[in-house]
């Protein structure tokens, strides 16, 4: 009997702890098999089609909404939490750390490309080309990615980012004809290809709807250095995201519990909408070389780095990481997926936050190892179809600018199809056939995607460990620069949760793993 109860209680508590995580299962599930019904037994218009995947769209909705107070109140106390020499050291292991393992993807796409060799037994004309190519300049995209660094416009970086157009400069016909009046920023002679050398053409500057992220984090880690070091008048400050954050987060908690209604129908429309599955056949291979890739990647690499690093059972971790992994599986945005991220390592993994809040943000935007493989496989594949023969010095090439695309592809639905065309270009391929690739790209974006996700979650594991030895002093010497102990004691003894009182005490406010960062006034300023 006893034996019974106990076995209802493991039950009980289990569900309790996974319910979200069961449920988001039973959601894919369902979804599937109601996109499957639909589609053999309805007949729906392309109207009907949205109507139906409305629930869906909510849940994007949703989830995009509260990126922008997650990403600007976690990188800001993130960044304020840790003292300056600790947030160098911390910073430049992150920085190894995505890009070793991007290097590693990417050498891990081109062994596997050219071992299969998808590309070889086909020819670009035997595949059907969808879409049109995306209008990008390797020099612009690059220079972009530096110029949406620095905004110009706090606010307008929120919803907006800035991307080159390039604008054909028609030369003056008739004397005081002033034809070539365009609204210009700088005139470019393009020497840059052969092929426009006859031509002239100017820079006009241009925005495109969408949060600039990669703008918003420099701003809010300078931001939140210099909030650090001005004490006492920085305090409110911190206090403000801090209380922003610990908001936001419990937003994200709402949302969660939405979340298995919004998967069913974002799955079951994306099967509705799906017009030709013939077209997969054609690219099969290609499709087994991208995700075979992403798995090795995903269930050997990632958890051996861990494992080698951090010493504890990476699948663990990994199933901590579940509820994520299926989101960015589902919405394929690691962006989006940012609130769920934060939840599943802070709260199933118990990833220190001042961790975290630095680290999850800027991997989201930068460290993406899934596209980067994507783009040596899609890059190598294209030069396959075309019988066109790679030397050492191109799949260099190919290897560097598949890690550049995937710093510069935003963390949105089918960014590395588009940063793809710099990959492209670099070796001398034609940019229009990513339209061979485009008619599968929407279901390999989803796979790369949660091993997008799952790089920036072991990649704060990973860094946490790293750094044990800084946390550790950082919340020594913050014991001990406490001059009024009893300020601490009231702000331990006014939590509800009497767990905190095993916060971490740092720089003049308590970190606790579990709750929020609380700051707390103390003489030392
Ligand atoms: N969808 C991917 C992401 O959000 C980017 C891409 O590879 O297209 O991480």
């Amino acid at each position: 009997m006893g034996k019974k109860l106990g076995k209802g209680c493991d039950f009980k508590s289990f569900m309790k702890k996974n319910w979200l995580l069961i449920s988001t299962v039973v959601a894919v599930v369902l979804g599937i098999g109601l996109g499957l019904l639909v589609r053999e037994y309805a007949s729906l218009s392309t109207l009907d089609k949205i109507y139906f995947a409305f629930l869906g769209e909510v849940l994007m909705r949703m989830l995009k909404l509260v990126i922008l107070p997650l990403i600007v109140s976690s990188m800001i106390t993130g960044v304020a939490a840790l003292d300056p020499g600790s947030s160098g050291k911390i910073g430049l292991r992150a920085i190894v750390y995505y890009l070793s393992t991007t290097i590693i993807a990417v050498i891990l796409g081109i062994v596997l490309v050219m071992v299969i060799k998808p590309g070889i037994s086909q020819n670009a004309n035997d595949i059907d080309r969808t879409g049109n190519t995306p209008d990008v300049t390797t020099a612009d995209a690059m220079l972009d990615l530096i110029r949406n660094m620095f905004p110009e416009n706090l606010v307008q970086a929120c919803f907006q980012q800035y991307k080159t157009k390039r604008v054909e400069v028609v030369p003056e016909s008739k004397p005081g004809n002033n034809t070539t009046a365009t609204p210009t920023v700088t005139a470019l002679m393009t020497t840059l290809s052969p092929m426009n050398r006859s031509k002239e053409y100017t820079i006009q500057g241009a925005y495109s709807d969408g949060i600039n992220v990669l703008g918003l984090v420099v701003f809010c880690l300078v931001f939140g250095v210099v909030i650090g070091q001005m004490g006492e008048k920085g305090q409110i400050l911190m206090e403000f995201f801090d209380a922003l954050n610990e908001a936001t987060m419990r937003i994200v908690k709402i949302i969660m519990c939405y979340m298995p209604f919004g998967i069913t129908f974002l799955i079951a429309g994306k099967i509705i909408e799906v017009e030709d599955w013939e077209l997969f056949k054609k690219l099969g291979l290609y499709m087994a070389t991208v995700l075979t890739g992403l798995a090795i990647h995903g269930i050997i690499i990632l958890p051996l780095i861990y494992f080698i690093i951090v010493r504890k059972n990476p699948f663990t971790y990994v199933i901590g990481m579940a509820e994520a992994l299926l989101t960015a599986l589902m919405i394929s945005s690691s962006s989006a997926t940012l609130p769920v991220t934060f939840k599943c390592a802070e709260e199933n993994n118990r990833v220190d936050k001042r961790i975290t809040r630095f680290v999850l943000p800027v991997g989201a935007t930068i460290n993406m190892d899934g596209t980067a493989l994507y783009e040596a496989v899609a890059a190598i594949f294209i030069a396959q179809l075309n019988d066109y023969p790679l030397d050492v010095g191109q799949i260099i090439t190919i290897s560097v600018t598949s890690t550049a695309a995937s710093i510069g592809a935003a963390g949105v639905p089918q960014a590395g199809l588009v940063t793809m065309v710099i990959v492209l270009t670099a070796v001398g391929l034609p940019a229009d056939d990513v339209t061979l690739i485009l008619a599968v790209d929407w279901l390999l974006d989803r796979f790369r995607t949660m091993v997008n996700v799952l790089g920036d979650g072991v990649g704060a594991g990973v860094v946490e460990s790293l750094s044990k030895k800084e946390l550790q002093q950082m919340d020594l010497s913050a014991e001990e620069n406490i001059v009024n102990p009893f300020a601490l004691e009231c702000k331990l003894s006014d939590t509800e949760d009497q767990e905190s009182k095993k916060s971490y005490i740092n720089g003049g406010f308590a970190v606790d793993k579990t709750d929020s960062i609380s700051y707390t006034q103390t003489s030392q300023f």
